[in-house]
């Protein structure tokens, strides 16, 4: 029994003494762990790829030498600046101040580019190449993370059947992408047809295909090997259609279709009696003159005429009549014609007239075409001013004639040349006195009016005699004229001049002025027809016509010479 209570007395024994020792090496352990800062980085140099914006996985720990040896990370600052746009060195210090404990560590941030530009090919990587052509290029782009496009210094080589593309960018990091090319004619053939994909044949007549030709990268001109189905019946309306086809030599194949119409494609052909622009006067009748209507195809279609519009001679104005008829195939002829109805001239006051005054008058006659002109002056009661010339001598005696007709007679030239009529004073009056001669035998009556040929302001005077506008305009008094130029033109000296052209450079000139000296020839009869539209329009639109006398406002031009 005692020898029991002895064992279990020294195990108990040990056991204090073990756990004593324990504690105290745990005590120990505990009192020896020291605490420190510490970065989670080693080495002097940081590198940072360009494009990042700051500084994120470098901080601060704190360990200890025993427990928590891994780290706990503390609030880490950072003294210096890194600019990261640029690639470049910075000295930076990280410091960090925990439980007593400081940390200043400097390091060196580097901002760098390692990544390489990228090329991307425009279309698939590998690419058909016609035999025979070589390889064109189809296109690529190259972007590099820092230095931005660099398509330009992209080095493109072709070698064996491979194109490469390679480019480096500033700081020296290379790209580089493989084009492979299949050398394979892939491109149809192209048929071109003369006239286009679709025609009109009449029907009844002959039908030759207008032809064709055919081409292709590979195989050039392949027109001869083309060949054509299809059958055009021209004597049936209808549509047809002809196939061309052609192959070339790697079986590239094209098919192009033309369809033919066969009908009747020519439009009746109206014909109309009579003008097909008539001046008539008010209150008189007016009865259709008669028309023709004929067709290719259906003949005769003068009863299917159509006739819309109609004539209202009661009062002034423009009347149209429209002709439209149809053949069978539907083809449509639409003709019109213009009847004015005029009215004229209103008995007016010659000296107060208004202030819409209009006074045509006409150089360089009388001619052939100066009968015309009087007889449509009378059919509008209108008269007009006549600045004569001998140009055309079998027609002196119209000057008589205008003047019985009551228009003014005033004095151009007799000769209507330039350099012996300006040659000097002189020799201007010796030429003005045979035409005024002549005047006076026609009309009994001097002439009181003149026009200097070429104008007041002409500059061929200077040819021949220097000054001589500036004193004939002062002297032309002395010799007991007037003289007048114009402040409207009807341009119809001008080749390309027409009878409408005419008409309406007067009327818009006519619609600037209160009162218009109109200056046109009575040597044309595209100038003289023109007369009508121009009296037409001015009845119409309220103007006076009025032959010139001494004491009409005069249009005068400065003398240039
Ligand atoms: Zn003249």
């Amino acid at each position: 029994m005692e020898k029991e209570h002895k064992i279990r007395k020294t195990i108990c024994c040990v056991l204090g003494i073990i756990i004593i020792f324990l504690g105290v090496g745990v005590i120990g352990l505990c009192l020896g762990n020291q605490y420190y800062l510490e970065l989670n980085t080693q080495g002097e140099c940081i590198a940072i790829e360009y494009g990042e914006q700051e500084i994120t996985d470098i901080q601060a720990l704190c360990k200890g030498t025993v427990w928590n040896r891994k780290g706990t990370p503390v609030k880490t600052k950072i003294i210096g600046e890194v600019d990261f746009k640029k690639l470049g060195t910075y000295e930076v210090t990280f410091e960090a101040d925990y439980k007593n404990m400081k940390l200043s560590d400097k390091r060196t941030v580097v901002i760098q580019d390692t990544t390489p530009p990228e090329i991307e090919l425009v279309s698939n990587g590998d690419s058909y190449a016609n035999p025979g052509l070589g390889y064109q290029e189809e296109g690529f782009q190259a972007i590099d993370n820092f230095d931005g496009d660099l398509t330009e210094k992209v080095k493109v080589k072709e070698k064996e059947g491979v194109v490469i593309y390679t480019v480096t960018d500033s700081s020296g990091n290379s790209a580089k992408v493989k084009r492979k090319l299949i050398y394979k004619d892939v491109i149809a053939p192209v048929i071109t047809l003369k006239q286009g994909n679709e025609i009109k044949v009449n029907r009844g007549t002959n039908f030759t295909d207008p032809g064709f030709t055919a081409s292709d990268e590979c195989d050039g001109d392949i027109t001869n090997q083309v060949s054509v189905e299809g059958d055009v019946d021209t004597k049936t309306d209808g549509t047809y259609t002809i196939t061309y086809k052609v192959t070339d030599s790697s079986d590239n194949q094209t098919i192009v279709k033309r369809k033919v119409r066969v009908g009747d494609f020519v439009a009746p052909v109206i014909a109309l009696r009579g003008e097909k622009s008539s001046y008539i006067k008010v209150g008189t009748s007016y009865a259709e003159p008669g028309f023709t209507a004929t067709d290719n195809v259906d003949g005769n279609l003068t009863e299917k005429v159509k006739v819309s519009g109609s004539v209202n001679t009661s009062k002034m104005g423009r009347n149209v009549v429209t002709y439209t008829v149809k053949d069978a195939f539907g083809n449509q002829t639409t003709v019109e014609r213009v009847v004015y109805v005029y009215e004229k001239q209103a008995s007016y006051n010659p000296v107060n007239p208004g202030n819409k005054v209009i006074y045509l008058t006409f150089d360089d006659g009388p001619s052939r075409y100066t009968s015309k002109l009087l007889g449509i002056l009378d059919k509008y009661g209108v008269k007009a001013t006549f600045f004569v010339t001998n140009q055309f001598p079998a027609y002196q005696y119209m000057i008589g004639e205008t003047h019985r007709r009551g228009h003014t007679i005033a004095l151009h030239t007799y000769k209507h040349n330039y350099a012996s009529l300006y040659a000097s004073e002189d020799a201007y009056y010796k030429d003005l006195y045979l035409i005024r001669d002549i005047c006076i035998k026609q009309t009994g009556v001097e002439p009181k009016i003149v026009r200097f040929p070429g104008g007041t302001n002409n500059t061929v005077s200077r040819n021949y005699c220097k000054g001589i506008m500036t004193s004939l305009t002062k002297s032309l008094q002395y010799h007991g004229y007037l003289y007048c130029d114009w402040n409207v033109s009807g341009g119809d000296t001008y080749s390309g001049s027409t009878r409408t052209s005419i008409a309406n450079s007067v009327i818009s000139g006519a619609k600037k002025n209160s009162v218009s000296v109109v200056l046109q020839h009575d040597t044309t009869d595209k100038s003289v027809s023109a007369v009508e539209d121009i009296l037409f329009w001015g009845i119409q639109n309220g103007y006076t016509f009025l032959p010139m006398s001494e004491s009409t406002p005069m249009v005068h031009f400065k003398p240039k010479n």
